[in-house]
C-alpha cells in the first residue's frame, strides 16, 4: 500500500491523480491532500479520500479549512503555509509524493521529496527547469527515485531501457519530444496579434491548468520540458529534437544508433501517465479508453515554426546558456503568462518579456537554492519592470 501525497490536489493532475487512486484503494492512499486557496474544492476532496493531512498554502484560510472539515465531519488534520507542505512531504505520512503545484512554488516541495528519498512523481516541470542538477543531486544523495508525470518525458522513461541510462552507453541517437502544436499551430504573428486568455487556454487535445495552457500557446511549454529532457535524461541540447504531432497520440520517442525509433502512444488523457508513474515497475489500470488506431485521424508531423513560436527557441537558448539562465527564463514566463492572464500584456509580448530579462540577467553558476531563489526574484522584478515599461 503506497501512502501519496498530492500537493496540488485541486489542481488538473491532482483530479486525474485522485481519480486513479480511488480505482485502486488496495494499492494506494491518498494521505495528504494540499491547495493554494481553493479552500471549497479541497473540502470536497477530503470528504472523497479521507486523507490524514490537508494543507492549504495560504495561512489566511487554515481556520476556514477547519472549521469547514468539522462541518463536514472530517476529522483530518489541519496545515497551513509553505512549511507545513514541505514538513508533509518529509514525514511519515507518505511514502510517494505528486509534485503538481504550478510553477516556482512548487520549488520546495518538490526538493523536500526528493531529500527526504521519497518516490517522486513529478508534474511541476518549472521546479526541474529552475533547479534541475539540485535536484539530481538531492535525488543521488538520498535514494529517491524520480518517475516522470509530465506525459512526453513518461513515454521517454518508458522507451528508454531503466528509465535514465546513459545514453552514449545505451546507443541513444536522438530523444525526440512530440508536442501537439498548441491552439494557434499554423498561424503567422500578425494572426495572433489580439489573442484573448480565453482562447490561449483552449487547447485542442488536453485540458489543463491555464498556465501550463497558455505555455502550450506558445510553445513555452515545449520548450520547459527540453529543458526537463535535459536533466531527466542527461541528455544535451544537440540530441533534444521537438516535432509537432498535432493528434498527440505519439507522446514522444527515442531515437537508437541502429535506425530504430521506440515512441509510447495512448489516448491524450494525463491519467495513463499517472498511473504508469503510480504503479512503476508494475502496471495498474488508468480508466484512460483503449487507441483506436483504425478511427483516429492519420498521424501528422511538422517542424515547429520557431519564427511565431519564440518561446520555443527562448528556451533551447537557456539551455545553451546553461547555470540559472533557465531559472531566469522561467521567472520571467510566470510573469508574462500572468500578465496576460490578467488581460496586461498581449500574446507575443510574451517571448518579448523573457527575451529582455534573459538578455538583462546573463547566466551565472548554480551555487545552492538560497541563490537561485534571489535569481528567481531578481527575474520577476526585471519582467515586471520590463512590463511597466511596454504599458
Ligand atoms: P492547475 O492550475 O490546474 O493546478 C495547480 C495546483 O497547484 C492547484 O491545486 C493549486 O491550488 C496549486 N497551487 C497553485 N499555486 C500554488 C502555490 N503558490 N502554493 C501552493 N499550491 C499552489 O495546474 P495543472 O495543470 O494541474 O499543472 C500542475 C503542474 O503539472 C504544472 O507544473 C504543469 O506544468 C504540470 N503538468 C500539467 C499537465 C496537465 O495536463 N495539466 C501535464 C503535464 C505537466
Ligand atoms: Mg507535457
Amino acid at each position: 500500500m503506497h501512502k501519496v501525497a498530492v500537493l496540488g490536489a485541486t489542481g488538473s493532475i491532482g483530479g486525474s491523480t485522485l481519480d486513479v487512486i480511488a480505482r485502486h484503494p488496495q494499492h494506494f492512499r491518498a494521505t495528504v491532500l494540499t491547495a493554494h486557496r481553493q479552500v471549497e474544492a479541497l473540502v470536497a476532496l477530503c470528504v472523497k479520500h479521507r486523507p490524514e493531512l490537508a494543507v492549504i498554502a495560504d495561512p489566511a484560510l487554515e481556520a476556514e479549512l477547519a472549521r469547514r472539515l468539522a462541518a463536514a465531519g472530517v476529522h483530518c488534520e489541519v496545515a497551513s503555509g509553505h512549511d507545513a507542505l514541505t514538513a508533509a512531504v518529509s514525514s511519515e505520512l507518505c511514502d510517494t509524493v505528486v509534485a503538481a503545484i504550478v510553477g516556482a512554488a512548487g520549488l520546495e516541495s518538490t526538493l523536500a521529496a526528493a531529500r527526504t528519498g521519497k518516490r517522486l512523481l513529478l508534474a511541476n516541470k518549472e521546479s526541474i527547469v529552475m533547479a534541475g542538477s539540485l535536484l539530481l543531486e538531492a535525488l543521488a544523495a538520498s535514494g529517491g527515485v524520480l518517475i516522470p508525470v509530465d506525459s512526453e518525458h513518461n513515454a521517454i522513461f518508458q522507451c528508454l531501457p531503466g528509465g535514465r541510462p546513459d545514453l552514449g552507453k545505451h546507443g541513444v541517437r536522438r530523444i525526440i519530444l512530440t508536442a501537439s502544436g498548441g491552439p494557434f499551430r499554423g498561424r503567422g504573428r500578425a494572426e495572433l496579434a489580439e489573442i484573448t486568455p480565453e482562447q490561449a487556454c483552449k487547447h485542442p487535445n488536453w485540458v489543463m491548468g491555464r498556465k501550463i495552457s497558455v505555455d502550450s500557446a506558445t510553445l513555452m511549454n515545449k520548450g520547459l520540458e527540453v529543458i526537463e529532457a535535459h536533466h531527466l535524461f542527461a541528455a544535451p541540447a544537440d540530441v533534444i529534437d521537438v516535432v509537432v504531432h498535432p493528434q498527440s497520440l505519439i507522446h514522444s520517442m527515442v531515437e537508437y544508433v541502429d535506425g530504430s525509433v521506440l515512441a509510447q502512444l495512448g489516448n491524450p488523457d494525463m491519467r495513463t501517465a499517472i498511473a504508469h508513474a503510480l504503479a512503476w515497475p508494475e502496471r495498474v489500470e488508468s480508466g484512460v479508453a483503449s487507441l483506436d488506431l483504425a478511427s483516429c485521424a492519420p498521424l501528422q508531423f511538422e517542424q515547429p515554426d520557431l519564427v511565431t513560436f519564440r518561446c520555443l527557441a527562448l528556451a533551447f537558448q537557456a539551455l545553451r546558456a546553461g547555470g540559472d539562465a533557465p531559472a531566469v527564463l522561467n521567472a520571467a514566463n510566470e510573469v508574462a503568462v500572468e500578465a496576460f492572464l490578467a488581460g496586461a500584456l498581449p500574446f507575443l509580448a510574451i517571448a518579448d518579456v523573457v527575451e529582455s530579462v534573459l538578455a538583462e540577467l546573463p547566466a551565472q553558476a548554480v551555487v545552492d537554492v538560497g541563490t537561485l531563489c534571489e535569481r528567481d526574484a531578481m527575474a520577476r522584478a526585471a519582467a515586471r519592470r520590463v512590463l511597466r515599461n511596454a504599458c
